[in-house]
This record gives structure tokens, C-alpha cells and sequence, in this order.
């Protein structure tokens, strides 16, 4: 879990601030849910045999007895909401999304954080095509108006409740007489869900996976139409994705379209962000049935991907360096006045010499630095020098509100 210290703070705000207007373009509206949910929340949506279930979760038992989770995904909480409220009794689609930390008790390395934060768009209420394509072109178009290029679509349908037993009836056959080369875990997955053993990061899960049976042979017509829908509309669009038949998501409840934007710049986590189709999470849940697509972006990760820009390191406005008690306390109201109206302005803490306080406003990178001594207070004006081109004029003490804030300073 880690601090963020203010140097890397405007960054962060950019991505928030960037997001934020993406996806109110997007028609998504904002959602907070509680940070702690009940534990079986997590244990019915994500999956028991899940690693986030199984392995990765920050649960405990509170005062009361109730065992609670610290959650690892936002998609939970937001459909328990969805359903406490009863948003479906509204028509839809529900466009909502949630911006906040997440928790996995996962072995931490670069790009992967046990706090960590992430950007999550729902659409509930919504089986169509569009949707799935819309949140699509939404992801693409918010990365780059971020400035993080590199980043590729990668794109696959799960098929549905109709035509994935025979999928998993298929991959079966195929891994029956395999299993003593699979992992501990891909043997368990092979009971559970073995579309999961796709997903296994083990070399020799990897290679034996790569002869396995591909799930578009096994798609029913139903399937294979909506996505080419998806598909048409990402190319309408001019969204560029890449198909990979093999790509499988960590949580059980994806149906239908599942994608992941993967970037070669991160090494090992080489996911920015991923999602996918759950039209059987809500009714799982105690819900009426109704269909909804998602995806997560990691702050953490598009942070490693976004370059520093010299306006986030920028300083005050103005630094007004006052010299004796009665210039200080001249200072000290000016800079009040200025703050007020907007600007950022300093003055140093305590009657230190002209040189100290020179130093202390390059440092800060301060755009300009008024020098107030008893000289100037008597003559009602003092030079105010800007940093960068060194240039001095004079500036009436009187007008320092009216003509520092009317100007931007
Ligand atoms: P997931 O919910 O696992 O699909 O994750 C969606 C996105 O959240 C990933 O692509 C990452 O960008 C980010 N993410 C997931 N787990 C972590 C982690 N432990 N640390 C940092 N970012 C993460």
C-alpha cells in the first residue's frame, strides 16, 4: 500500500479530472458505494474458486460477529446497489461509474499494489451490442486523451449459458489426459472452471493451453452475432482491437464479450485495464434478470504510463518577500487578499534575510517575487520581478489586488 506524496498528486488529479469528463460525454452518471461489503457479496459474485476469493481477499469479522471484505472489485458493490435501490425498477440503460481504492492481498510488485485504484464504468439494464461497443470506444477514447498510447484492445467472446457447456465440455476432453503436466491450481480449475486454465501464468500451463480448443467453434448463433455487432460498431467507430480466442477473465461471472487493453510498457502486469459482459450477476444475486457490461482501469498503472507535465510542477503565482515587521505585516494582509481572489501566493514564515527568501522563491518556482522593504512601503510602490525573464517594473502597493489578481498575476 503506498502514500501518494504531493509531487505525484497533480498527476492523479489529471486522470480523475480527465475521466471524469470523458464519461460524463459517455452519459455515465457517478455511483459511491461502501468500501467494506459483506464477505458472501464477493463469495456469490466474483467466485469462490476465484484467486481473488480464494487467495487474495482482506476479510474479517466485525463487532457484531458479521464477517466483512475490504472490496477487491467495484462491480459488486455497485450491482448490490443496483439491486438495493432498486435502479432496475427505472428503465434502463444504467450508465454509472466509481472512481476509488480497491484491496487484494496479492504479492506486491511493480504495477501491483495491495491498495490500489481504479476507474470502473457499469451499464446495467442492457443486453444489446452497442453497449458493449460504446464502453469500448469510451476506454480507448479515455486513454487517449491521457496521453497513453501503447495500449491495445484485445478482445473475445465467453460465449453464454447455452453454448459454453459444450465449451467446457470440449476443453475438458482435451486437458483429461494432460493433467499431471497442469499446476496444482489449473487441476483444481479443471473441477471448477476450466476456461481458467487459459488463463494460468505457469510455463507449462501456458504451452499445453496453447493446443487447446478454441471457444469460437463453440459459440451458438446467438453469440457469434452479437459480436460481429460489436465488432461492426468498434470498426463505425475507428477503434482498432486485437482478437485473441484465448483470452479468459479472472472472475467467473463474465458472459458474452470479455477484453483486456494491454500495453507492452509494464513488464509482467502488462493490463491497464479490463472487462467484460455479466448478464448473469444481477439475477444471481437475488436480481430480475438484467443483462450488464463493465470495465476497470488501474490508476496505479496508467500513472506508470502518463508523463509529468511541466504545468503539474508549477509554483505561486507570487512571492512577496517582505523585509522588516511592518513590510511582513503588509505582506502578510496582501497575500490574504490575493488568496482570496484565486491566487497562489507565499510569503516566508519568519523575518528571514532578502537572500534566504530569494532562494526559498526559485525553489518553489515562484512566477514572480515582489521585494517590500520599509523603503518601498513608504513610497507606496515596490519592483516586482518575474522569474523567468527577469524583468523588473514597479508596481503601485495600493493597486496589488486589483491589478495582480485582474491579470491572472
Ligand atoms: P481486474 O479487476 O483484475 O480486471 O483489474 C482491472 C485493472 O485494475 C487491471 O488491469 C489493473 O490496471 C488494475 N489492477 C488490478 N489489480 C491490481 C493490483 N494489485 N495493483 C495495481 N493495479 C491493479
Amino acid at each position: 500500500m503506498k502514500d501518494l506524496l504531493p509531487p505525484e498528486a497533480p498527476k492523479w488529479r489529471f486522470i480523475e479530472a480527465t475521466a471524469r469528463e470523458a464519461f460524463a460525454a459517455f452519459g455515465f452518471s457517478e455511483i459511491r458505494v461502501p468500501i467494506l461489503e459483506r464477505t458472501e457479496l464477493f463469495a456469490r459474485s466474483i467466485g469462490e474458486e476465484t484467486d481473488i476469493v480464494s487467495k487474495e481477499m482482506y476479510t474479517f469479522e466485525d463487532r457484531s460477529g458479521d464477517s466483512l471484505t475490504m472490496r477487491p472489485e467495484a462491480t459488486a458493490g455497485v450491482a448490490r446497489a443496483f439491486l438495493e435501490h432498486k435502479l432496475h425498477a427505472t428503465p434502463g440503460p444504467h450508465k454509472l461509474f466509481t472512481i476509488g481504492p480497491m484491496f487484494r492481498h496479492e504479492r506486491p510488485q511493480k504495477g501491483r499494489l495491495r491498495q490500489f485504484h481504479q476507474l470502473d464504468c457499469e451499464v446495467l439494464d442492457d443486453a444489446g451490442p452497442q453497449s458493449d461497443a460504446e464502453l469500448l470506444v469510451l476506454a480507448d477514447h479515455l486513454l487517449k486523451v491521457l496521453g497513453v498510447a501503447k495500449v491495445q484492445i484485445v478482445l473475445n467472446s465467453l460465449g453464454c449459458p447455452e453454448c459454453r457447456p459444450s465449451f467446457k465440455q470440449a476443453l475438458l476432453s482435451y486437458f483429461q489426459d494432460k493433467q499431471g503436466r497442469l499446476c496444482d491450481d489449473c487441476n483444481k480449475r479443471l473441477a471448477n472452471n476450466p476456461l481458467r486454465v487459459l488463463d494460468c501464468k505457469q510455463e507449462d500451463c501456458k504451452e499445453i493451453a496453447a493446443g487447446a480448443p478454441l471457444i469460437s467453434a463453440s459459440w451458438c448463433p446467438d453469440c457469434s452475432e452479437h459480436f460481429d455487432q460489436v465488432k461492426r460498431l468498434l470498426g463505425l467507430a475507428g477503434v482498432s482491437y486485437a482478437l485473441d480466442p484465448k483470452l479468459v477473465r479472472g472472475l467467473d461471472y463474465y458472459t458474452r464479450t470479455a477484453f483486456e487493453l494491454k500495453t507492452g510498457e509494464l513488464g509482467a502486469q502488462d493490463a491497464v485495464g479490463g472487462g467484460g459482459r455479466y448478464d448473469g450477476l444481477i439475477q444471481a444475486l437475488g436480481g430480475p434478470a438484467t443483462p450488464a457490461i463493465g470495465f476497470a482501469l488501474g490508476i496505479e498503472r496508467l500513472a506508470l504510463l502518463i508523463e509529468d507535465r511541466p504545468e503539474w510542477q508549477s509554483g505561486p503565482a507570487l512571492f512577496i518577500a517582505a523585509l522588516g515587521e511592518e513590510p511582513r505585516a503588509w505582506a502578510f494582509g496582501a497575500a490574504c487578499a490575493l488568496r482570496k481572489k484565486g491566487l497562489w501566493v507565499e510569503m516566508s514564515a519568519s523575518d528571514v534575510s532578502l537572500k534566504a527568501q530569494m532562494r526559498r522563491a526559485n525553489k518553489m518556482n515562484a512566477a514572480q517575487v515582489l521585494i517590500v522593504g520599509g523603503e518601498e512601503l513608504k513610497a507606496g510602490a515596490a519592483p516586482l520581478k518575474d522569474m523567468a525573464s527577469g524583468d523588473q517594473t514597479d508596481l503601485p502597493l495600493d493597486e496589488i489586488v486589483t491589478r495582480l489578481a485582474a491579470a491572472g498575476a
